[in-house]
C-alpha cells in the first residue's frame, strides 16, 4: 500500500450538461463528506459545465475541480481555446494534459502537451500529465520504453521542483474504455519505472487509468507506486464513484 494521499479524478470526457452535473454534485458531496480526508478527490466536467460545478460544489469543499485539456498560450487570437486563467476563475486545481483522446482526435504532440504542463504549473494548476501505450506497443514488448519516452517529451524542459508538482496518470490506450483493465502488476511495473525517471517523481501521486471499477480498483491500490485512479465511464454516476473510492482505500 503507498504512503501517499490516494487521489481519485473522473474524467467525464464529452458526457454531462450543466443541470446534470449539479445534480451529480448534489449526490455526489455527501457521499464525498464520508471518505478520509486524506484522500484527494476531483470531477472533470466539460469546460461548459465548470461554471455549475464551480457553483455546487461551494468553496472549500471536499470535491476539487479539474479540467480536461487547456491550451498552452496565455490569450490571444486561438480560436477555441481556454486559457489557464480562465479555468483558475472557476477554482480549478487539477488539469488532465496528454489524454490519449486528445493525441488521437485533436493530434496533439509531445511538444504541445510539454508546453501546456509548463503553461499549468505557471498559472498553480496541477497537470494530470496521461500517458499509455498501444497494444501493438504492449505487444511489441515496447510500453516501459514508450511510456518513458511520452514523460521525457512532456516534462523534460521541467526544473526539479516543477517536475515534483505534477500527477503522473498512466492510461494504457487498450484499457480505456473497453472494460479490458490492466493487470495490476502490469501497471505496477510501468509506474514504478516512471517514478524512477526522474529524483523529482519520487512522491508525486501516479495514477491508474483504463476501466477500473468499483470491483477492481482496490487491487490497484495495493500496488507500491499506484497512488489512485483517472476514472471515466465509472466516474460517471455518483454513487459508482463514491464507492470505487471507498473500496479501493477499504485495505
Ligand atoms: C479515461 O478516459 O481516462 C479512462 C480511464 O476511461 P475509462 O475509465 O472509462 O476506461
Amino acid at each position: 500500500m503507498t504512503r501517499r494521499s490516494p487521489l481519485f479524478v473522473g474524467n467525464w470526457k464529452m458526457n454531462k450538461n450543466a443541470l446534470q452535473t449539479r445534480s451529480f454534485v448534489e449526490s455526489f458531496l455527501p457521499l464525498a463528506e464520508n471518505l478520509p480526508a486524506n484522500v484527494g478527490i476531483a470531477i472533470a466536467p466539460p469546460f461548459t459545465a465548470l461554471a455549475a460545478a464551480a457553483a455546487a460544489l461551494r468553496s472549500g469543499s471536499r470535491v476539487a475541480l479539474a479540467a480536461q485539456t487547456m491550451s498552452e498560450f496565455s490569450e490571444g487570437a486561438y480560436t477555441g481555446e481556454i486559457a489557464a486563467s480562465m479555468l483558475a476563475e472557476f477554482n480549478v486545481a487539477y488539469v488532465i494534459l496528454g489524454h490519449s483522446e486528445r493525441r488521437f482526435y485533436q493530434r496533439e504532440s509531445d511538444a504541445t502537451i510539454g508546453a501546456k504542463v509548463r503553461a499549468a504549473l505557471d498559472a498553480e494548476i496541477t497537470p494530470i500529465l496521461a500517458v499509455g501505450e498501444s497494444l501493438e506497443v504492449r505487444e511489441a514488448g515496447n510500453a516501459v520504453a514508450h511510456v518513458l519516452a511520452q514523460i521525457q517529451a512532456a516534462t523534460g524542459e521541467l526544473t526539479e521542483a516543477q517536475a515534483a508538482r505534477i500527477v503522473l496518470a498512466y492510461e494504457p490506450i487498450w484499457a480505456i474504455g473497453t472494460g479490458k483493465n490492466c493487470d495490476r502488476d502490469r501497471a505496477q511495473e510501468i509506474a514504478r519505472a516512471a517514478r524512477s525517471a526522474r529524483r523529482a517523481f519520487a512522491d508525486i501521486p501516479i495514477l491508474y487509468g483504463g476501466s477500473m471499477k468499483p470491483e477492481n480498483a482496490a487491487g490497484y491500490m495495493e500496488m507500491p507506486d499506484i497512488d489512485g485512479g483517472l476514472v471515466g465511464g465509472a466516474s460517471l454516476e455518483a454513487h459508482s464513484f463514491a464507492r470505487l473510492i471507498a473500496g479501493a482505500i477499504a485495505r
